[in-house]
């Protein structure tokens, strides 16, 4: 029999959960959905994000409320829209066999009459961001007088976030006699506080230890000499080239300054921030989850709520304020039962901050050696390897080719032609890492700090007439290639025929200007704002410029391809040029012995509530 029957859920709601893949319940679905169909219990359940707690609370939902009225029977608080959205959707696809199920998701930056709307049609499930649920029932909108169920999801995190009052004035508008089920990562003492506010004797259900992170989380260190950190975090991601990662950063301004490097460096990065609108912040995740991103750098305020699954690691570039928050970042890796490795980048000062954390998570972390640029030129080669012998062979397309390719390789035995295929790139890495220091701090690292990072080996270039720049607007600014030309013309007073290719992206853009025309667009979008925000021009890379010239030029349409692993993930142009940044121009600007940019000192993203900090 179906294990969720023995749990007591009836047969519509397992098959449309089998039918999402669900066969076996997870851990906390096994251990609440029994207590929680009782609907007797107040509940307090400590769980991670990505372990199933939806489902854990949602089903049980569905078999208790009676929906052959439409009034709201249950109230779902979650810290952000992200998350509303998410639980609306699983509660509706759970429910997709059942009749006359009406849940409304209630969330801030969405029009208000649209879920107004929706409430007067009659729902049975408000699942809602504490603001956006408070605007609506001062304006008398909804009825809570019948509600049965509260759940409190994400509890931490609304506490956190300033919501304590606003979920206060919430609650007091449903019965006292209401259940509470509340879950949340971690118990520090605020939510330990209103679990004994709103709850009387609740049956409590901790998966694993207090505080703790999932199990399946390795958690690694690597200490590096702050001038270092960018080159070692790039080493890391070097060195896995599957990588899909969260990489988490103390401020918005490290963010942004942390994803441009990456940008320019030719990685497929972008950033998540409190800076950015509900419509970019929608298009990064859309373009993260599509994985058209291998790396979203985040804060943690822009990060809560993400729950992409499949993330194979999580970097702190910077530790958190708080020790909760690292629970919080690594959570976002290993979900749904995967693995996952939740790495953090330090200096030797803050050892004593991960022996810390390992106290909180009761789990040890590994010490990490950043890898040497061998390890890496390894790594890649193999990937590359992996890669070719993986590759779908387009047959009807190909066929026309090869005879011709045939003739080219016709001297050469199979031995030199893949000798020659896997050179083609691993010449690249070798040229890249030949002279890379080792990036491992030594143990007394304060003396060390006047050496030089990693050197950028340089790429001569090519001569060109044409100098690429970066300009931070792009899609989601709503620019087309057109729209672009037509700013870049009118701002910087150039005649449209000085541009050459323009690349739109999704925070930003590419375009090329005649190189002597390049002077007059730095200096004219001096000043330029757009929206409020400082527009910036610089040129993509140090000196870097791209030609023109070039049958193989296949940046457009289907030709640009996004390379997965061995090519170091980047996006590149064709005739196997870099296009920008890539491997072999390493724009660790401490090659000039000045050091990477240092993002420390800069001010702290606000948070509404500090926490136990270090
Ligand atoms: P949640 O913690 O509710 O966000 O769930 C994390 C992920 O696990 C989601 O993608 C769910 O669809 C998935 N999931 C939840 N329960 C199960 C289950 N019993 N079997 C398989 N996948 C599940």
């Amino acid at each position: 029999m179906n294990p969720f029957i023995n749990l007591g859920i009836r047969h519509d709601i397992v098959n449309a959960i089998s039918e999402l893949g669900f066969e076996n319940p997870t851990p906390i679905q096994e251990q609440s959905i029994p207590v929680l169909l009782t609907g007797s219990n107040d509940f307090v359940g400590l769980a991670q994000t990505g372990t199933g707690k939806t489902a854990a609370f949602g089903l049980p939902l569905l078999e208790l409320l009676d929906f052959e009225v439409n009034h709201p029977q249950a109230l779902v608080l979650c810290p952000t829209r992200e998350l509303c959205l998410q639980i609306t959707n699983d509660i509706k696809n759970y429910a997709k066999k059942m009749n006359n199920v009406n849940v409304v998701a209630v969330y801030g930056g969405a029009s208000i009459q649209d879920q107004l709307r929706v409430i007067k049609r009659g729902v049975q499930i408000v699942v809602a961001t504490p603001g956006r649920m408070l605007d609506i029932i001062n304006r008398k909108a909804i009825d809570f007088s019948q509600v049965r169920f509260v759940v409190l999801d994400e509890a931490d995190e609304m506490l956190n976030m300033g919501f304590q009052e606003d979920i206060d004035s919430i609650l007091s508008t449903t019965p006292d006699e209401k259940k509470t089920w509340l879950f949340s990562a971690t118990m520090p003492s605020e939510v330990r506080r209103i679990a004994k506010k709103y709850m009387t004797d609740p049956f409590e259900l901790t998966m694993g230890e207090k505080n703790t992170g999932n199990v399946n989380i390795d958690h690694e260190y690597y200490v590096v000499r702050a001038r270092d950190k960018y080159a070692a975090f790039k080493r890391i991601v070097d060195n896995n080239p599957e990588i899909f990662g969260i990489v988490f950063c103390r401020t918005k301004i490290e963010t942004q300054e942390i994803a441009e490097a990456l940008i320019k460096d030719g990685y497929n990065a972008d950033s998540l921030h409190g800076d950015l609108s509900q419509q970019q912040r929608d298009k990064v995740m859309k373009r993260y989850r599509e994985r058209s991103l291998q790396l979203l750098i985040a804060t943690d305020v822009a990060a809560r709520g993400i729950d992409v699954n499949d993330v194979t690691h999580v970097i702190n570039y910077s530790l958190p304020d708080e020790i909760e928050n690292y629970t919080h970042r690594s959570g976002r890796t290993a979900r749904a039962g995967k693995t996952g490795v939740s790495i953090a980048i330090i200096n030797s000062k803050e050892l004593g901050k991960i022996r810390q954390i390992e106290r909180t998570i009761g789990k040890k972390f590994v010490k990490g050696e950043i890898p040497t640029g061998f390890d890496v030129c390894e790594k890649q080669l193999f990937a590359l390897v992996h890669k070719v012998h993986k590759v779908e062979v387009n047959e009807s397309q190909i066929e026309q080719y090869i005879p011709r390719i045939m003739l080219e390789f016709a001297e050469l035995t199979k031995e030199e032609v893949i000798k020659r295929f896997a050179s083609l790139e691993f010449n690249r890495f070798l040229d890249y890492y030949k002279n890379a220091p080792d990036l491992n701090a030594p143990a007394d690292d304060s003396r060390r700090d006047g050496e030089r990072g990693e050197r950028g080996a340089r790429d001569a270039g090519g001569k060109s007439e044409y100098t690429r720049l970066f300009i931070n607007l792009g899609s989601v600014d709503e620019f087309n290639r057109g729209d672009l030309l037509g700013y870049i013309c009118n701002n910087s007073k150039i005649s449209g025929r000085t541009v050459g290719k323009i690349d739109v992206k999704g925070v930003y853009s590419f375009f090329e200007v005649s190189n002597g025309d390049v002077d007059q667009v730095v200096n004219n979008f001096k000043g330029v704002e757009f929206k409020g925000r400082e527009v910036r021009i610089e040129i993509s890379g140090e000196g870097t410029s791209t030609t023109r010239t070039g049958g193989g030029e296949r940046r457009e349409g289907g030709y640009q391809r996004r390379e997965g692993g061995g090519g170091f993930n980047r996006e590149r142009s064709g005739g196997g040029e870099r296009r920008e940044g890539g491997f072999n121009r390493d724009r660790n600007k401490s090659a000039g012995g000045g050091g990477f940019r240092d993002f420390s000192g800069k001010p702290r993203e606000e948070r509404p509530e500090r926490r136990r900090r270090f």
